[in-house]
């Protein structure tokens, strides 16, 4: 079977966790956090990272950080992986769900601006699937209508947007380093800031509300939402290789267009002053329908091809249920994820086209 995603553990990783284990500091104190804040800060090109249990959370406190909650209002994209959506409603405010464009898949700023009322707050852009979304114009609106903004680069590390990277174009950027993400920790997240009283905010937050210069002296109800050690060990040892899964991620898709573009099979957006990474390969194709899709999914399966569908749209689960985006509906139902991880061989990637072509045109 050729999975669709998998980490890459290499010697490197296996040492820095050995290392991290055997010293005893396996919990959340420990010289491999700090190191892995200030690397993945300056990867980033911002001041601060504050590493956190998940990219869930991190999205969470975030919200709490901007002191965001009950009775307000936070757009977020209607294409994007479900956490977007509840960490908004765990910090007891309303997603308020806006449609994507068919440029880059990300929010698109005409339907953003539509949505915005006196309680909005706040807005999450999520660079799908690695495409930067459109801060400039997002930026505007917030600027226009005093609204915060925190990016969500859970699949986007490293990527590009008119020079800058991602991660330092809000209030506040979270990431996830789960194991199908760019890097992973096992299960981790961060805060990117260039903000001093965001970070320390977040830094309070996470460790339940400790004063910092008084130990057990709590003065706020808040969260064990750190990262441990041996998560950060392997996250520094990750971030030292993200340079070289980055040029393999490209190679991957460059790969794949040039088996499939030809075939009328669109592939992962590039918009021009942006440089996209490609965390995960998308196939989108005309004149199929979800089902269609989903046969095709399954029968890829069976010839030992493992492949996933686009996100459903957020309008379309159960808890929150509304019209959903025609765009968002549109691409959901007609993408699928390709096997993209470092070192897939250029044979396997052969095999895949060349099966997913004869499946598509049955
Ligand atoms: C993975 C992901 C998250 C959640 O990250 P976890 O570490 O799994 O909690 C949030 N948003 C997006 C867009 C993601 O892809």
């Amino acid at each position: 079977m050729i999975p669709v995603s998998k980490p890459t553990i290499t010697s490197v990783d296996i040492q820095h966790v050995t290392d991290a284990v055997s010293s005893g500091w396996v919990s959340s104190q420990g010289p491999y956090i700090e190191s892995f804040e200030r690397e993945f800060a300056d990867f980033c090109g911002v001041r601060h990272c504050v590493a956190l249990a998940n990219g869930t959370v991190a999205i969470h406190l975030a919200l709490k950080v901007l002191n965001i909650g009950r009775g307000d209002e936070v757009i977020v994209p209607d294409l994007t992986f479900v956490a977007t959506a509840n960490a908004v409603v765990l910090a007891e405010a309303t997603p308020v769900i806006a449609d994507v464009r068919f440029s880059d898949w990300c929010l698109d700023p005409m339907s953003v601006e539509r949505l915005i009322t006196p309680r909005t707050r706040a807005i999450i852009p999520v660079h799908l699937y690695g495409h930067p979304a459109a801060m400039e114009e997002l930026r505007a609106l917030a600027q226009k209508h005093k609204l915060k903004i925190i990016e969500d680069a859970a699949e986007a590390h490293g990527a590009n947007y008119r020079g800058h990277k991602v991660g330092g174009l809000g209030d506040c950027a979270t990431f996830s380093f789960y194991g199908n993400k760019i890097i992973t920790t096992g299960e981790g997240g961060a805060i990117t800031t260039d903000s001093d009283e965001v970070a320390e905010r977040a830094r309070f937050l996470r460790d339940h509300g400790m004063s910092k210069d008084r130990r057990y002296w709590h003065t706020e109800v808040a969260y064990n939402y750190r990262m441990t050690n041996l998560q950060a060990a392997l996250g520094v040892a990750q971030l030292g290789q993200l340079g070289s899964f980055m040029a393999e991620r490209d190679r991957i898709l460059e790969s794949y267009r040039y088996h499939l573009a030809k075939h009328g099979v669109t592939l992962n957006p590039h918009l021009a002053d942006t440089r996209p990474v490609n965390w995960i390969t998308c196939a989108l194709f005309d004149d199929v329908s979800r089902e269609e899709r989903d046969a095709v999914i399954a029968r890829l399966h069976k010839e030992g091809i493992d492949t996933r569908p686009f996100f459903y749209p957020i309008s379309a689960l159960p808890m929150y249920t509304r019209a959903s985006g025609p765009v968002s509906e549109d691409l959901s139902a007609r993408g699928m994820n390709l096997p993209t991880y470092p070192g897939l061989p250029e044979s396997d990637i052969e095999r895949i086209c060349q099966t997913l072509l004869r499946l598509i045109r049955k």
